[in-house]
């Protein structure tokens, strides 16, 4: 038997487990530091409060119940040792193996400023989108008790910072939150002023579209009431206040980090140079350079296609990945010879295109030399993703429901669960 361990029950490790599930004198262990598998590309709605934790996510392990040659367990990694084929977890279990697969994928960047972390939020786990939704419905809950406008003003201002497309669909989504669901939920704030304002560095957002279709995505967004400013550097964050290099510094009680990724952390113990992100370049076929039983696959993988333009960090990259890691392996270990790294065949990826969504009936699509926007666009994107989420959740009672919900602009995630500390609100004023 040989020893397969998997790093990473995302996209790229999933797949990758997937592939290699009740195959001949193959024993896969799978780790993964939580329990479940996220559907990343709909974590913006559980921000926004459109869908809840658990429809987008599902246990790894019932995923995988049928596998009976892979082996899940939730633990973190925080060491590599390529040389001695070792990885050892946070609980102090040391896992041997003949083939590695790193899967981690990325987290959140600050170009430097990690400081920034303690006073902005996320959106790369559950635990961020759920944090992202507590601190906007709260702040709407303090701003309708307080009577200070200042006060007002700053908890009905979320400053998203990355006009990329988490924070446009971020941005998007709190816009109908606000104009749509919750208009005439509050008696002594209008939600529809509410202030989203999205911040950009260069001098567009969606970069990765073309010109017209990031002038599209910016009119979208301003129509639906979002203060759009590219151009703009954030040069300092502190508790609840931007600053920039030009003008004025904003007050927001909501500050949403979407500007940066980074590369697992432990992409730096295998023993080869990383990009300035802490991506690795591995060979073609995705070992990593001296290590041909190390394999990396999705977001922590920097490689050129075909057309030599960098792979981009979305899911049917990491998925193809998996797939791609997978077959070598079977091959390699069902033909018994020994390892030719030479004759692996390279990872060809196929470029299906990207989406963003723009609020309710807008999106934009970006695929192969085809370029689509606005209600066909934002149907292609309800399409796919409902179709994924069928495979994915395999529940389609909660499909429906969402699909209801969203179309009768009525989200039904809006339950704060957690305790609140209310104790910092302006005394209330209700006689009006
Ligand atoms: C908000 C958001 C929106 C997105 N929207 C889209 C979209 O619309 N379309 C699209 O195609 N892509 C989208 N993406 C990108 C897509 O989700 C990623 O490209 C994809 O998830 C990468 O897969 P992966 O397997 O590399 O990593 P991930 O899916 O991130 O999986 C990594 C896994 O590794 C685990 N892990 C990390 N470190 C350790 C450790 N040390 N030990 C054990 N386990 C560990 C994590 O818990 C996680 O389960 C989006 C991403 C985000 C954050």
């Amino acid at each position: 038997m040989k020893k397969i361990l998997i790093i990473g029950g995302g996209f790229g490790g999933l797949e990758c487990a997937l592939g290699l599930a009740n195959q001949p004198g193959i024993d896969v262990t799978l780790i993964d530091r939580t329990n479940h598998h996220l559907f990343q590309p709909l974590l913006y709605q559980v921000a926004s409060a459109s869908l809840t934790a658990p429809d987008i996510a599902q246990s790894i392990r019932q995923i995988l119940c049928d596998a009976s040659n892979v082996t899940v367990l939730m633990d973190e990694i925080t060491q590599l040792d390529a040389a001695e084929h070792t990885a050892t977890s946070a609980t102090g279990h040391v896992h041997h193996y003949d083939y590695l697969v790193l899967a981690t994928g990325a987290r959140t960047g600050y170009f430097g400023n990690d400081h920034w972390a303690q006073h902005t939020l996320c959106l790369k786990s559950l635990a961020d989108a759920q944090d992202i939704r507590r601190t906007v419905l709260t702040n709407l809950e303090k701003a309708e008790m307080s009577t200070d406008p200042a006060e007002r003003q700053r908890l009905m201002t979320i400053a998203i910072v990355g006009g990329g497309p988490t924070g446009v669909e971020l941005a998007g989504a709190f816009a109908d939150l606000m104009n749509r669901s919750l208009r005439n939920n509050f008696r002594n704030i209008d939600t529809t002023v509410l202030r989203i304002v999205l911040i950009e560095g260069s001098e567009r957002i969606l970069e990765a579209y073309s010109q017209d279709q990031s002038a599209y995505a910016r009119r979208r967004l301003e129509k639906l009431g979002v203060n759009v400013r590219c151009n703009t550097r954030v040069t300092d964050i502190q508790p609840q206040m931007l600053h920039f290099k030009e003008g004025e510094p904003l007050a927001a009680a909501a500050i949403i980090w979407a500007a940066g990724v980074a590369s697992s952390s432990l992409t730096a113990q295998l023993t080869t140079p990383t990009d300035r992100g802490g991506r690795i370049a591995p060979l073609p076929d995705l070992s990593v350079p001296g290590c041909p039983h190390a394999f990396v696959a999705g977001d922590l993988v920097s490689l050129l296609d075909a057309k030599q333009q960098p792979i981009p960090g979305i899911a049917p990259a990491a998925m193809q990945m998996g797939r791609h890691i997978a077959k070598i392996i079977c091959k390699e270990i069902s033909s018994r010879d020994p390892i030719d790294v030479a004759a692996r065949p390279a990872f060809r990826y196929t470029d299906k295109g990207f989406m963003a969504i723009i609020g309710k009936n807008h999106a934009v699509v970006k695929s192969g030399g085809i370029e689509l926007q606005g209600f066909i666009a934002w149907l292609m994107w309800l399409f796919i993703h409902i179709l994924f989420l069928v495979g994915f959740r395999n529940k389609l009672a909660v499909l429906l429901g969402w699909a209801f919900a969203y179309l009768r602009d009525n989200p039904s995630a809006r339950v704060v669960a957690q305790a609140v500390d209310l104790s910092r609100i302006a005394p209330a004023n209700h006689a009006k």
